[in-house]
């Protein structure tokens, strides 16, 4: 279920459809994770001043152009606004012409477009709070449901390869068969090293949400992303030098890659057999 993109016009267009796309996307989760992480409604009010609280106008909230007009300040007090949300919007839409670059024009496209949002959400909240919100795990599985539909193998498969395959999580079976063995495991270990330490390890939140990217994995790349995750993690602590991180992010971006690339790490690993 899908198209190559391959006349270069068609390709320029697709890049900066997804680049204006991911910027628009950006700017929204990131007012939405303010909001989330400071305990306000993100549904409801207008956008404000982190620091003097003046409401915004549109002008003001342009992805990326409007915070290199206004050079980094709020427009009405002056202060210096965080680089932060500009870097997200931009991350963002790079983000989304890497996944049209490698999908196409598909339902597979839709589908990572709508979860790297979702993850890059609860990021941000989980660098602000040290917490993933449910609303995210839920609107992950939401997701993942709706867009079933749109990824499952168009021949049909059946048997053993239906559950394990070493692609992406694209049948129902090998969705929760990654989602449960992966986040059953992480659960599994994590309370015998919280036991025999003392201290919390992994907090629920991140093993949620590793049974939430289970599903959109499948069992092999979800493995593949397991030890992508640590691997991330840990860079995070060395170049952070804090002693705690949220590991959300770290599994959000590993994520990101395994769904880049996982499934040709996998295919090339059994190949060595
Ligand atoms: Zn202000």
């Amino acid at each position: 279920m899908s198209m190559a993109v391959n006349s270069p016009l068609l390709l320029l267009y697709c890049t900066i459809l997804a680049a204006v796309l991911g910027a628009v996307f950006g700017s929204f989760i990131n007012c939405a994770a303010w909001r989330i992480a400071h305990g306000e409604n993100f549904l409801k009010g207008r956008s404000h001043c982190a620091e003097c609280g003046h409401e915004l106008k549109a002008l003001d909230l342009i992805p990326v152009f409007s915070y290199l007009f206004l050079k980094g300040k709020c427009r009405y007090c002056g202060k210096k606004i965080s680089p932060r949300y500009m870097i997200t919007e931009l991350f963002l839409a790079a983000a989304f012409v890497g996944i049209v670059l490698r999908f196409g024009i598909s339902g597979e496209t839709l589908r990572y477009l709508g979860l790297s949002v979702i993850l890059l959400g609860l990021s941000l909240v989980d660098l602000d709070t040290y917490r993933i919100p449910n609303g995210f795990i839920i609107a992950g599985i939401i997701w993942w449901a709706v867009t079933i539909p749109l990824v499952l193998p168009r021949d049909g498969v059946s048997g053993l390869s239906a559950w394990i395959s070493p692609s992406l999580g694209v049948t129902v079976q090998s969705s929760l068969l990654g989602a449960f063995v992966i986040a059953g495991a992480m659960l599994l270990l994590s309370l015998v090293f919280d036991k025999v330490t003392g201290k919390e390890s992994l907090g629920g939140g991140d093993i949620k949400l590793l049974f939430v990217v289970g599903l959109y994995l499948g069992l092999a790349v979800g493995f593949f992303n397991l030890i992508l995750s640590c691997i991330t993690g840990l860079l995070m602590v060395a170049l952070l030098k804090k002693k705690r991180i949220p590991f959300g992010p770290a599994i959000a971006a590993a994520t990101y890659i395994s769904i880049m690339i996982g499934s040709v790490v996998v295919n090339w690993y059994i190949g060595l057999f």
